[in-house]
């Protein structure tokens, strides 16, 4: 982007020199449009060149003429790259269906800035959700909540397990807390995680975790890890230990406390942690919150340096290195996941989980167990990459 064999493409012939420096501009970050005088925050040229820039460009439409803040392509633009441009729309363009969904696409927070008009159509959100699976479209439609049967039409078309439509906005999981009560279910542990957690708490919702502190509980794996808790109840939970001859490998393990691990002793018994969470994630969803899932313990940006934040998406390839489990989803995952860098809004993140101090295992070896536990719940969790 930023040469000057493009500028010339947005430009009409003729363009003077003057026009030709704010192309330029632009070009190289959609938000100078800030600082271009006003006849240039009203040229159709130079506004969708600012417009069409990666990563938040579209937020630039704030910038456009009042004008052109009315005008159907550049307001198409501007939601295709940044749903949320919306709320700079004229109203009529905030009442347009394919304006509107264009933004939702991008970001369900958008439907926020829709017409009251829009967000009173059954129909509208019923094709919202078909393409999203976002069941939660629904907090923006007030009139329609009290619906059973829509809510019952809606439940089935966001069907179950992990959802990843918006899994690549930058705080789509962050703007969800703000507008409803939304739980926080998995982030990885590591270093940042307290972090993580006393982000999530600030708001309603907060986060589904359950802490025995010295109490010893059965964790997610036994017998060597051949055998994984699973979505249900498992049955060790405050049952006593059996004797070791014929029992269920999923005996074979320690119990683990705050501080130590231990042998279960036979005849003892112990809390299963996953039973209490998974309860506890269940005991959420009933209450009406939306569970979410967030898949790095990187809030900001700068938290990869300062706290050692980073991705716990597990490659197929290190999956087999490590001798851990792949993982898969039932709605499949994004593509390239576990390799290479994921861009976020316009900033580029690792997504190579990074080593564990304490395990020496690719970052999130017990949110992954929760990722396969979550996606096998009877009702969708929507998964973000940032938390
Ligand atoms: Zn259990």
């Amino acid at each position: 982007m930023g040469c000057g064999a493009s500028a010339e493409k947005y430009a009409s012939p003729g363009a003077s020199n003057e026009k030709m420096k704010w192309l330029h501009e632009v070009e190289e970050n959609g938000l100078a449009l800030k600082d271009a005088p006003t006849k240039f925050r009203n040229d159709k040229d130079i506004v969708l060149a600012a417009l069409k820039q990666k990563g938040l460009s579209g937020m630039a439409l704030v910038f456009a003429s009042e004008r052109l803040k009315g005008d159907r392509d550049i307001v198409l633009a501007a939601v295709k790259q940044y749903g949320k441009a919306l709320q700079f729309a004229t109203p009529d363009l905030q009442n347009d269906r394919e304006i509107v969904m264009t933004a939702v696409l991008e970001n369900g927070i958008a439907l926020r800035f829709a017409s009251e008009n829009i967000r009173s159509d059954r129909e509208f959100l019923l094709q919202a959700v078909k393409a999203t699976k976002a069941s939660w479209l629904l907090n923006f439609c007030p009139k329609l909540k009290g619906d059973e049967e829509l809510c019952n039409e809606i439940d089935r078309l966001a069907g179950t397990g992990l959802v990843f439509t918006y899994y690549q906005s930058y705080n789509c999981s962050a703007e969800m807390r703000e507008s409803f009560v939304a739980t926080g279910a998995s982030v990885p542990g590591g270093p940042a995680y307290q972090y993580v957690m006393e982000k999530l708490r600030e708001k309603t919702g907060g986060t589904a975790t359950v802490w025995f502190d010295e109490m010893p509980v059965f964790g997610f794996s036994a017998d060597n890890g051949e055998w994984v808790h699973p979505s249900e109840e498992c049955g060790r939970d405050l049952v006593p230990v059996p004797p070791p001859e014929g029992r269920h490998p999923m005996w074979n393990c320690l119990v683990e406390s705050r501080s130590k691990k231990v042998q279960a002793e036979v005849g003892s018994h112990h809390p299963c942690w996953c039973c209490h969470w998974l309860r506890e994630v269940k005991r959420r969803r009933e209450e009406g919150a939306v569970i979410c899932c967030a898949v790095s313990n990187i809030y900001l940006p700068f938290w990869v340096d300062d706290y050692g934040a980073g991705s716990s998406e597990l490659s197929d390839a290190a999956a087999d290195k490590y001798g851990l489990k792949r993982e898969s989803f039932r709605n499949g995952r994004p593509p390239g996941w576990g390799e290479g860098e994921i861009n976020i809004d316009g900033k580029r993140f690792s997504r190579v989980a990074p080593m564990h101090p304490d395990t020496l295992k690719p970052l999130g070896e017990g949110c992954r167990w929760e990722r396969q536990a979550l996606d096998g719940l009877n009702f969708p969790v929507y998964v973000f990459f940032m938390p």
